[in-house]
Protein backbone atom coordinates (compact mmCIF):
# COMPACT_ATOMS: atom_id res chain seq x y z
CA UNK A 1 0.00 0.00 0.00
CA UNK A 2 2.99 2.11 0.73
CA UNK A 3 3.28 3.23 -3.39
CA UNK A 4 -0.56 4.70 -2.94
CA UNK A 5 0.50 6.88 -0.25
CA UNK A 6 3.96 7.75 -1.14
CA UNK A 7 2.30 11.02 -2.28
CA UNK A 8 0.57 12.10 0.50
CA UNK A 9 2.91 14.09 2.56
CA UNK A 10 3.08 13.37 5.93
CA UNK A 11 1.70 15.02 8.69
CA UNK A 12 1.93 14.90 12.69
CA UNK A 13 -1.11 12.77 13.01
CA UNK A 14 -4.46 14.64 14.66
CA UNK A 15 -7.79 13.15 16.10
CA UNK A 16 -10.45 14.28 14.27
CA UNK A 17 -13.56 12.22 15.50
CA UNK A 18 -15.90 13.36 18.48
CA UNK A 19 -16.55 11.63 21.50
CA UNK A 20 -19.69 10.66 20.43
CA UNK A 21 -18.24 9.05 17.30
CA UNK A 22 -15.92 7.28 18.80
CA UNK A 23 -18.30 4.95 20.79
CA UNK A 24 -20.95 3.64 18.36
CA UNK A 25 -23.05 1.12 17.14
CA UNK A 26 -20.13 -1.22 15.75
CA UNK A 27 -17.75 -0.72 18.51
CA UNK A 28 -14.68 0.61 16.47
CA UNK A 29 -12.86 3.53 17.81
CA UNK A 30 -12.07 5.01 14.17
CA UNK A 31 -9.67 7.97 15.33
CA UNK A 32 -6.97 5.02 16.24
CA UNK A 33 -7.21 4.42 12.17
CA UNK A 34 -7.55 8.26 11.07
CA UNK A 35 -4.66 9.68 10.00
CA UNK A 36 -4.89 13.40 9.29
CA UNK A 37 -5.11 14.15 5.62
CA UNK A 38 -2.17 15.17 3.63
CA UNK A 39 -2.52 17.62 1.35
CA UNK A 40 -1.21 16.44 -2.16
CA UNK A 41 2.13 17.95 -3.91
CA UNK A 42 0.61 21.47 -4.82
CA UNK A 43 2.01 23.74 -7.93
CA UNK A 44 2.65 26.79 -7.41
CA UNK A 45 -0.55 29.01 -8.57
CA UNK A 46 -0.97 30.02 -12.07
CA UNK A 47 -0.27 33.25 -13.26
CA UNK A 48 -2.15 33.97 -16.07
CA UNK A 49 -1.72 35.62 -19.54
CA UNK A 50 -5.17 36.14 -20.43
CA UNK A 51 -8.56 36.76 -19.39
CA UNK A 52 -11.33 35.35 -20.92
CA UNK A 53 -12.10 39.24 -22.06
CA UNK A 54 -8.82 38.85 -24.14
CA UNK A 55 -9.27 35.95 -26.34
CA UNK A 56 -11.61 38.63 -28.74
CA UNK A 57 -14.95 36.61 -28.53
CA UNK A 58 -18.13 37.28 -28.90
CA UNK A 59 -20.36 38.78 -26.00
CA UNK A 60 -22.89 36.10 -26.41
CA UNK A 61 -20.26 33.43 -26.02
CA UNK A 62 -18.27 35.61 -22.80
CA UNK A 63 -21.96 36.29 -21.02
CA UNK A 64 -22.22 31.56 -21.07
CA UNK A 65 -18.57 31.90 -19.76
CA UNK A 66 -19.64 33.86 -16.56
CA UNK A 67 -22.78 32.27 -16.47
CA UNK A 68 -21.21 29.17 -15.64
CA UNK A 69 -19.19 30.72 -13.02
CA UNK A 70 -15.66 30.12 -14.73
CA UNK A 71 -14.06 33.91 -13.72
CA UNK A 72 -10.24 33.79 -15.38
CA UNK A 73 -9.17 31.04 -17.59
CA UNK A 74 -7.56 27.57 -16.06
CA UNK A 75 -3.75 26.89 -17.55
CA UNK A 76 -5.23 24.81 -20.58
CA UNK A 77 -7.86 27.02 -21.38
CA UNK A 78 -5.23 30.31 -21.23
CA UNK A 79 -2.53 28.12 -23.38
CA UNK A 80 -4.61 26.22 -25.75
CA UNK A 81 -7.61 29.08 -26.74
CA UNK A 82 -5.15 31.75 -28.76
CA UNK A 83 -3.75 28.52 -30.63
CA UNK A 84 -6.96 27.05 -31.25
CA UNK A 85 -8.46 30.28 -32.62
CA UNK A 86 -5.55 30.43 -34.87
CA UNK A 87 -6.69 27.15 -36.58
CA UNK A 88 -3.14 25.37 -34.94
CA UNK A 89 -3.08 21.85 -34.31
CA UNK A 90 -2.69 21.23 -30.81
CA UNK A 91 -1.90 18.56 -28.46
CA UNK A 92 -2.87 19.57 -24.53
CA UNK A 93 -1.11 17.78 -21.81
CA UNK A 94 -3.95 17.25 -19.36
CA UNK A 95 -6.22 15.72 -17.29
CA UNK A 96 -9.37 15.86 -16.65
CA UNK A 97 -10.18 18.41 -13.81
CA UNK A 98 -7.84 20.92 -15.52
CA UNK A 99 -11.00 22.36 -17.61
CA UNK A 100 -9.68 20.82 -21.01
CA UNK A 101 -13.36 20.18 -21.98
CA UNK A 102 -13.80 24.32 -22.10
CA UNK A 103 -10.67 24.65 -23.76
CA UNK A 104 -10.96 23.11 -26.64
CA UNK A 105 -14.98 24.24 -26.61
CA UNK A 106 -14.58 27.81 -26.12
CA UNK A 107 -12.56 28.49 -29.18
CA UNK A 108 -13.96 25.83 -31.38
CA UNK A 109 -17.34 27.43 -30.66
CA UNK A 110 -16.09 30.93 -31.53
CA UNK A 111 -15.09 29.76 -34.76
CA UNK A 112 -18.43 28.13 -35.82
CA UNK A 113 -19.92 32.00 -34.74
CA UNK A 114 -17.87 33.37 -36.96
CA UNK A 115 -17.74 30.95 -39.65
CA UNK A 116 -21.53 28.89 -39.02
CA UNK A 117 -20.47 25.66 -40.90
CA UNK A 118 -22.32 22.39 -40.35
CA UNK A 119 -20.54 19.23 -39.21
CA UNK A 120 -17.62 21.24 -38.05
CA UNK A 121 -16.34 19.20 -35.56
CA UNK A 122 -16.14 15.26 -34.29
CA UNK A 123 -15.24 15.16 -30.71
CA UNK A 124 -14.37 11.28 -30.07
CA UNK A 125 -14.11 10.61 -26.00
CA UNK A 126 -13.44 6.79 -24.58
CA UNK A 127 -16.42 6.63 -22.10
CA UNK A 128 -19.87 7.70 -22.34
CA UNK A 129 -19.90 9.93 -19.16
CA UNK A 130 -17.23 11.44 -20.30
CA UNK A 131 -19.18 12.22 -23.73
CA UNK A 132 -22.51 13.28 -22.09
CA UNK A 133 -20.66 15.75 -20.13
CA UNK A 134 -18.91 17.17 -23.13
CA UNK A 135 -22.28 17.32 -25.09
CA UNK A 136 -23.89 19.48 -21.68
CA UNK A 137 -20.84 22.06 -21.72
CA UNK A 138 -21.46 22.55 -25.32
CA UNK A 139 -25.07 23.37 -25.34
CA UNK A 140 -24.59 25.34 -21.92
CA UNK A 141 -21.73 27.37 -23.59
CA UNK A 142 -23.95 27.79 -27.08
CA UNK A 143 -27.14 28.36 -25.33
CA UNK A 144 -29.73 30.11 -27.23
CA UNK A 145 -27.09 29.98 -30.46
CA UNK A 146 -28.59 28.10 -32.49
CA UNK A 147 -26.15 25.37 -33.07
CA UNK A 148 -26.84 21.68 -32.93
CA UNK A 149 -25.33 19.07 -31.27
CA UNK A 150 -25.65 15.40 -31.28
CA UNK A 151 -24.07 12.50 -28.85
CA UNK A 152 -23.71 9.33 -30.27
CA UNK A 153 -22.78 6.99 -27.40
CA UNK A 154 -22.91 3.14 -27.00
CA UNK A 155 -26.21 1.39 -24.29
CA UNK A 156 -28.29 4.54 -25.84
CA UNK A 157 -30.62 3.79 -28.71
CA UNK A 158 -29.02 3.32 -32.18
CA UNK A 159 -32.68 4.33 -34.05
CA UNK A 160 -32.48 7.66 -31.88
CA UNK A 161 -28.85 7.96 -33.10
CA UNK A 162 -29.53 7.86 -37.01
CA UNK A 163 -32.29 10.11 -36.64
CA UNK A 164 -30.17 12.66 -34.59
CA UNK A 165 -27.72 11.93 -37.72
CA UNK A 166 -30.35 13.05 -40.61
CA UNK A 167 -30.79 16.64 -38.37
CA UNK A 168 -28.46 19.75 -38.58
CA UNK A 169 -25.46 19.31 -36.40
CA UNK A 170 -22.32 21.64 -36.05
CA UNK A 171 -20.86 19.31 -33.88
CA UNK A 172 -20.87 15.65 -33.22
CA UNK A 173 -19.76 13.93 -29.86
CA UNK A 174 -19.33 10.43 -29.46
CA UNK A 175 -17.63 7.27 -28.14
CA UNK A 176 -15.28 4.96 -31.17
CA UNK A 177 -17.79 1.98 -31.07
CA UNK A 178 -21.22 4.06 -32.02
CA UNK A 179 -19.37 6.37 -33.83
CA UNK A 180 -18.12 3.71 -36.20
CA UNK A 181 -21.51 1.64 -35.92
CA UNK A 182 -23.14 5.16 -37.79
CA UNK A 183 -20.08 5.65 -40.26
CA UNK A 184 -20.60 1.42 -41.03
CA UNK A 185 -24.75 2.27 -41.40
CA UNK A 186 -23.55 5.40 -43.76
CA UNK A 187 -24.94 7.61 -41.19
CA UNK A 188 -21.79 9.29 -40.78
CA UNK A 189 -19.64 10.87 -43.24
CA UNK A 190 -16.47 11.58 -41.46
CA UNK A 191 -15.05 13.13 -44.66
CA UNK A 192 -17.65 16.47 -43.91
CA UNK A 193 -16.09 17.28 -40.51
CA UNK A 194 -13.04 19.79 -40.68
CA UNK A 195 -12.24 19.65 -36.66
CA UNK A 196 -11.46 16.19 -34.93
CA UNK A 197 -10.70 16.54 -31.25
CA UNK A 198 -9.64 13.13 -29.29
CA UNK A 199 -10.01 13.75 -25.67
CA UNK A 200 -8.67 11.97 -22.81
CA UNK A 201 -6.12 10.10 -25.94
CA UNK A 202 -4.41 7.97 -23.45
CA UNK A 203 -7.73 6.08 -21.81
CA UNK A 204 -9.04 5.69 -25.27
CA UNK A 205 -5.82 3.37 -26.18
CA UNK A 206 -5.85 1.94 -22.74
CA UNK A 207 -9.97 1.07 -23.72
CA UNK A 208 -8.50 -0.93 -26.85
CA UNK A 209 -9.96 2.03 -29.39
CA UNK A 210 -6.67 2.79 -31.58
CA UNK A 211 -7.75 1.17 -34.71
CA UNK A 212 -11.27 2.66 -34.86
CA UNK A 213 -9.39 6.22 -34.19
CA UNK A 214 -6.93 5.58 -36.71
CA UNK A 215 -9.78 4.50 -39.11
CA UNK A 216 -12.21 7.79 -37.80
CA UNK A 217 -8.91 10.26 -38.81
CA UNK A 218 -8.15 8.44 -42.10
CA UNK A 219 -11.32 9.09 -43.47
CA UNK A 220 -11.59 12.45 -42.49
CA UNK A 221 -9.98 13.73 -45.73
CA UNK A 222 -10.64 17.13 -45.40
CA UNK A 223 -9.68 17.50 -41.92
CA UNK A 224 -8.28 21.19 -41.14
CA UNK A 225 -7.59 20.99 -37.27
CA UNK A 226 -6.68 18.35 -35.13
CA UNK A 227 -6.54 18.96 -31.33
CA UNK A 228 -5.45 15.85 -29.10
CA UNK A 229 -5.31 15.41 -25.13
CA UNK A 230 -4.31 13.13 -23.13
CA UNK A 231 -3.29 13.45 -19.24
CA UNK A 232 0.16 11.57 -20.43
CA UNK A 233 2.12 11.44 -23.18
CA UNK A 234 4.05 7.61 -23.97
CA UNK A 235 6.26 6.72 -26.34
CA UNK A 236 3.54 3.58 -27.12
CA UNK A 237 1.23 6.36 -28.60
CA UNK A 238 4.22 8.22 -30.63
CA UNK A 239 3.51 6.45 -33.79
CA UNK A 240 -0.29 7.01 -33.89
CA UNK A 241 0.13 10.36 -32.62
CA UNK A 242 2.38 11.23 -35.59
CA UNK A 243 -0.34 9.88 -38.14
CA UNK A 244 -3.16 11.64 -36.40
CA UNK A 245 -1.08 14.80 -35.32
CA UNK A 246 1.95 15.10 -37.12
CA UNK A 247 2.85 18.85 -36.06
CA UNK A 248 1.32 20.26 -33.21
CA UNK A 249 1.97 22.84 -30.81
CA UNK A 250 2.34 21.18 -27.25
CA UNK A 251 1.04 22.42 -24.35
CA UNK A 252 1.08 20.73 -20.75
CA UNK A 253 -1.16 21.66 -18.14
CA UNK A 254 -0.85 20.34 -14.83
CA UNK A 255 -2.80 23.24 -12.55
CA UNK A 256 -6.38 21.86 -11.92
CA UNK A 257 -9.79 24.07 -11.94
CA UNK A 258 -10.11 22.59 -8.27
CA UNK A 259 -8.22 23.62 -5.54
CA UNK A 260 -6.54 20.52 -3.72
CA UNK A 261 -7.01 22.86 -0.43
CA UNK A 262 -10.55 22.39 -0.73
CA UNK A 263 -10.30 18.47 -0.20
CA UNK A 264 -9.68 17.20 3.75
CA UNK A 265 -7.95 14.18 2.65
CA UNK A 266 -7.75 11.13 5.61
CA UNK A 267 -6.46 7.59 5.79
CA UNK A 268 -8.24 5.07 7.68
CA UNK A 269 -6.06 1.40 8.20
CA UNK A 270 -7.91 -1.30 8.64
CA UNK A 271 -5.39 -3.25 10.44
CA UNK A 272 -7.76 -6.91 10.24
CA UNK A 273 -10.85 -5.10 10.89
CA UNK A 274 -13.99 -5.94 8.85
CA UNK A 275 -13.62 -2.75 6.20
CA UNK A 276 -17.81 -2.68 6.30
CA UNK A 277 -17.98 -2.15 9.40
CA UNK A 278 -15.02 0.50 9.39
CA UNK A 279 -16.96 2.12 6.40
CA UNK A 280 -20.28 2.07 8.87
CA UNK A 281 -18.33 4.22 11.42
CA UNK A 282 -17.43 6.99 8.50
CA UNK A 283 -20.51 7.33 6.93
CA UNK A 284 -22.61 9.26 8.62
CA UNK A 285 -26.30 8.48 8.75
CA UNK A 286 -28.38 6.78 6.00
CA UNK A 287 -29.56 9.94 4.80
CA UNK A 288 -26.19 12.10 4.97
CA UNK A 289 -24.11 14.01 2.50
CA UNK A 290 -23.41 12.80 -0.99
CA UNK A 291 -20.66 10.17 -1.38
CA UNK A 292 -19.08 8.41 -3.82
CA UNK A 293 -17.48 4.94 -2.54
CA UNK A 294 -14.65 3.57 -5.53
CA UNK A 295 -14.22 -0.22 -5.73
CA UNK A 296 -12.00 -2.12 -7.46
CA UNK A 297 -14.49 -4.50 -9.38
CA UNK A 298 -18.09 -4.55 -10.45
CA UNK A 299 -18.42 -7.43 -8.61
CA UNK A 300 -17.24 -5.77 -5.45
CA UNK A 301 -19.25 -2.43 -6.38
CA UNK A 302 -22.43 -4.55 -6.62
CA UNK A 303 -22.25 -6.28 -3.12
CA UNK A 304 -21.20 -3.31 -1.43
CA UNK A 305 -24.64 -1.78 -3.06
CA UNK A 306 -26.37 -4.56 -1.12
CA UNK A 307 -25.00 -4.34 1.73
CA UNK A 308 -25.63 -0.42 2.55
CA UNK A 309 -29.28 -0.98 1.39
CA UNK A 310 -30.10 -3.34 3.88
CA UNK A 311 -28.83 -0.98 6.01
CA UNK A 312 -31.18 1.29 4.80
CA UNK A 313 -28.77 3.50 2.81
CA UNK A 314 -30.07 4.89 -0.41
CA UNK A 315 -26.97 3.55 -2.65
CA UNK A 316 -27.00 1.94 -6.18
CA UNK A 317 -23.35 1.41 -8.69
CA UNK A 318 -22.40 2.76 -11.85
CA UNK A 319 -19.88 0.86 -13.43
CA UNK A 320 -19.11 -0.88 -16.96
CA UNK A 321 -21.75 -3.81 -16.31
CA UNK A 322 -24.58 -1.34 -16.03
CA UNK A 323 -26.96 -0.22 -19.37
CA UNK A 324 -26.55 3.16 -20.42
CA UNK A 325 -29.80 3.64 -19.98
CA UNK A 326 -29.41 2.73 -16.20
CA UNK A 327 -26.18 4.38 -15.43
CA UNK A 328 -27.81 7.89 -16.68
CA UNK A 329 -30.42 7.30 -14.36
CA UNK A 330 -28.92 6.53 -11.36
CA UNK A 331 -26.05 9.26 -12.26
CA UNK A 332 -29.21 11.61 -12.18
CA UNK A 333 -30.67 10.00 -9.04
CA UNK A 334 -27.52 10.86 -7.43
CA UNK A 335 -27.54 14.51 -8.65
CA UNK A 336 -31.35 15.15 -7.78
CA UNK A 337 -30.37 13.72 -4.46
CA UNK A 338 -32.88 10.49 -4.91
CA UNK A 339 -30.02 8.39 -3.72
CA UNK A 340 -26.48 9.91 -1.57
CA UNK A 341 -24.41 7.29 -2.16
CA UNK A 342 -22.94 6.39 -5.45
CA UNK A 343 -21.02 3.24 -5.78
CA UNK A 344 -18.62 3.29 -8.53
CA UNK A 345 -15.47 2.06 -10.04
CA UNK A 346 -12.20 3.58 -11.83
CA UNK A 347 -13.93 2.98 -15.38
CA UNK A 348 -16.51 5.91 -14.87
CA UNK A 349 -14.49 7.71 -12.07
CA UNK A 350 -13.57 10.48 -14.47
CA UNK A 351 -17.00 10.62 -16.11
CA UNK A 352 -18.72 11.98 -13.20
CA UNK A 353 -18.65 15.85 -12.38
CA UNK A 354 -21.80 16.23 -9.75
CA UNK A 355 -21.12 20.11 -8.20
CA UNK A 356 -22.18 19.18 -4.66
CA UNK A 357 -20.35 15.81 -3.76
CA UNK A 358 -19.34 16.23 0.01
CA UNK A 359 -17.25 12.85 0.25
CA UNK A 360 -15.06 10.64 -1.74
CA UNK A 361 -14.42 7.28 -0.16
CA UNK A 362 -11.63 4.81 -1.51
CA UNK A 363 -13.26 1.28 0.06
CA UNK A 364 -10.35 -0.37 -2.22
CA UNK A 365 -7.51 1.76 -2.75
CA UNK A 366 -6.97 2.95 -6.14
CA UNK A 367 -4.31 1.38 -8.29
CA UNK A 368 -1.81 4.40 -8.97
CA UNK A 369 -1.79 8.16 -7.80
CA UNK A 370 -3.45 9.30 -11.12
CA UNK A 371 -6.46 7.30 -10.20
CA UNK A 372 -6.65 8.73 -6.69
CA UNK A 373 -6.74 12.23 -8.13
CA UNK A 374 -9.45 11.47 -10.45
CA UNK A 375 -11.39 9.54 -8.07
CA UNK A 376 -10.98 12.27 -5.03
CA UNK A 377 -11.59 15.13 -7.64
CA UNK A 378 -15.34 14.39 -7.67
CA UNK A 379 -15.59 16.43 -4.34
CA UNK A 380 -14.34 19.85 -3.82
CA UNK A 381 -15.73 20.79 -7.07
CA UNK A 382 -17.16 24.13 -7.93
CA UNK A 383 -15.63 26.47 -5.24
CA UNK A 384 -17.12 23.50 -2.96
CA UNK A 385 -15.06 22.17 0.53
CA UNK A 386 -15.27 18.47 -0.14
CA UNK A 387 -13.82 15.02 1.59
CA UNK A 388 -11.35 12.13 1.04
CA UNK A 389 -11.41 9.21 2.99
CA UNK A 390 -9.18 6.34 1.71
CA UNK A 391 -9.12 2.75 3.67
CA UNK A 392 -6.41 0.97 3.67
CA UNK A 393 -6.30 -2.84 4.26
P1 LIG B 1 -12.71 19.31 -17.22
O1 LIG B 1 -11.23 19.18 -16.96
O2 LIG B 1 -13.01 19.88 -18.54
O3 LIG B 1 -13.44 18.03 -16.91
O4 LIG B 1 -13.27 20.42 -16.17
C1 LIG B 1 -13.23 20.19 -14.80
C2 LIG B 1 -14.18 21.10 -14.04
O5 LIG B 1 -13.69 22.44 -14.07
C3 LIG B 1 -15.58 21.13 -14.61
O6 LIG B 1 -16.48 21.03 -13.52
C4 LIG B 1 -15.69 22.49 -15.26
O7 LIG B 1 -17.00 22.99 -15.21
C5 LIG B 1 -14.75 23.34 -14.41
N1 LIG B 1 -14.11 24.45 -15.14
C6 LIG B 1 -13.72 24.50 -16.42
N2 LIG B 1 -13.14 25.66 -16.73
C7 LIG B 1 -13.14 26.40 -15.60
C8 LIG B 1 -12.67 27.72 -15.24
N3 LIG B 1 -12.06 28.49 -16.12
N4 LIG B 1 -12.88 28.13 -13.98
C9 LIG B 1 -13.49 27.35 -13.07
N5 LIG B 1 -13.96 26.11 -13.32
C10 LIG B 1 -13.78 25.63 -14.56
Amino acid sequence: MNNNTTFMRKRKPKRRVSESRKKNNTGIDVSKFINQGRETVKPKPYQNTHAFEDFNIAPTLLKLIQKKGYKLPSEIQDKAIPHILDSKDIIGVAGTGTGKTAAFLIPLIQNLIQNKRENYALIIAPTRELANQINDEFRSLTYGMGFFSTCLIGGSSVRESLRNLKRKNHVIIGTPGRLQDMSNQRALDYSKFKVLVLDEFDRMLDMGFSKEVQRINDDMRNKEQTLLFSATLDKSQQKLINEINPNPIIIKSERSTQNSDAIDQKVIRANGQDKFLLLRDVLPEPKGPKTILFCETKRHADKLVKKLQIEEFMADAIHGDKSQRQRESTLNRFKKGHINILVATDVVARGIDVSDVELVINYQAPRNHADYVHRIGRTGRAGKMGRAITLID
